[in-house]
């Protein structure tokens, strides 16, 4: 296999470089600035950073870790994780087979899951699940009104241990925090001052803005990541993900000639260009077309007409000097430069989230250091 002279690396056309050190700093950042226990959310492969290689590295840092799906829980469980891994999101009664097989945590938030749960599961090893109390996100989980009694209810099923007790803030990202106060409020109305279940309420909005909602646990998912999801920036968190590329074909094109599908731009005198091996199909964003920025030699250049479905095109200054297979960064940094998430997302339309979950399986996931196993 061709190989990158500096790094070693075999040659990719596109890859993220995620920062386990970063990862790890992040989480052990914020169990020191909460002092509460880590409830790590790695659904969604971890936002797009690897679910196996960064619960592998967090493990010695978390409490427990979250995930959205059966499957998900399954694949940890799979890699050999064995502390408690919490489904954040209703399960349905044909999913209790595989939940008690693998020991993962189920949110309640229904009777009939609840009751589907409590028949299949070992009457001598109570299966422990967390109550999801919906305290005004409505997505999800027990209306706060009945949670006292379907609390009560749930101590009938001889095989279920109530472990934990949580609600999710719907404005916990926002200036407005008003709503949060009715959310705490409605939530504080479930909960007894010698119960011993565990409480969780803290996205990472309301780990980095809102102390009142960390409770026993904090169950941050963006801010592991080095992503702050609001403006308040009370720690310092490093930024995990590298997402890079390569210039694929270079050439000058006369005044007037258009670029990319459609001609949306149009050369206003003559112009060099470059095409970056990327495109919507590895899940960079078409609505970065004619608005999006990449790194190349730590300079800034702007993405011009289209972004096609495997590759795109930007404009290259006169002083430039680029070749072919250079590496372009489409986020992270290169020399004093940096694209952010956040101002890639900006650019797009959309949230950090959607960005990094969106990252295709064309590119390639690259670790550093090498992903090891930690789960001793
Ligand atoms: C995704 C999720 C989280 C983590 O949210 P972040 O904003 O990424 O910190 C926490 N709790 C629930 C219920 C979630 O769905």
């Amino acid at each position: 296999m061709q190989q990158d002279k500096k790094n070693k690396m075999p040659y990719l056309r596109a890859y993220t470089e995620i920062d386990l050190l970063a990862i790890r700093h992040n989480a052990e950042t914020i169990k020191r600035y909460t002092g509460r226990q880590l409830i790590a959310v790695v659904k969604a492969d971890a936002y797009g950073h690897g679910a196996v290689p960064v619960t592998e590295t967090l493990h010695p840092v978390a409490d427990m870790f979250a995930v959205a799906t059966v499957e998900e829980g399954i694949e940890l469980r799979e890699a050999g994780i064995r502390k408690p891994i919490l489904i954040l999101f209703s399960c349905l009664p044909a999913q209790t087979g595989p939940i008690v097989e693998f020991n993962l945590t189920p949110s309640i938030g229904d009777w009939g899951f609840a009751a589907a749960l409590n028949e299949i599961a070992p009457e001598t090893a109570s299966t422990k699940v967390h109550l999801n109390v919906n305290t005004g996100m409505n997505r999800s989980g027990v209306c706060w009104t009945e949670t006292l009694q379907f609390l009560s209810k749930l101590k009938t099923l001889p095989s279920l241990e109530v472990e934990g007790l949580f609600t999710h803030l719907a404005t916990a990202d926002e200036v407005d925090k008003s709503f949060i106060s009715v959310q705490l409020k409605r939530f504080s109305s479930v909960l007894s001052d010698n119960d011993e279940k565990k409480v969780h309420v803290a996205n990472s909005a309301a780990v980095l803005a809102v102390p009142e909602s960390h409770f026993d646990a904090v169950r941050p998912g963006l801010s592991l990541y080095g992503i702050y999801p609001a403006t308040e920036k009370p720690i310092l968190l490093k930024p995990a993900l590298t997402w890079k590329a390569r210039i694929g074909w270079i050439s000058t094109i006369s005044e007037g000639e258009g670029v990319s599908y459609g001609l949306t731009y149009k050369a206003p005198y003559p112009v060099s260009v470059a095409m970056v091996q990327i495109g919507y199909g590895d899940g960079y964003p078409r609505a970065l077309s004619g608005t999006g920025e990449v790194l190349i030699g730590g300079m800034r250049r702007p993405i011009i007409g289209r972004v096609c479905m495997d590759v795109s095109v930007v404009q290259l200054e006169p002083s430039d000097k680029v070749a072919i297979g250079d590496e372009v960064v489409l986020i992270g940094k290169q020399g004093d430069a940096e694209i952010t998430v956040d101002a890639v997302a900006q650019r797009a339309g959309t949230i950090p989230y959607e960005i990094l979950t969106q990252i295709g399986t064309r590119v390639k996931r690259t670790f550093r250091p090498v992903a090891h196993n930690n789960v001793d």
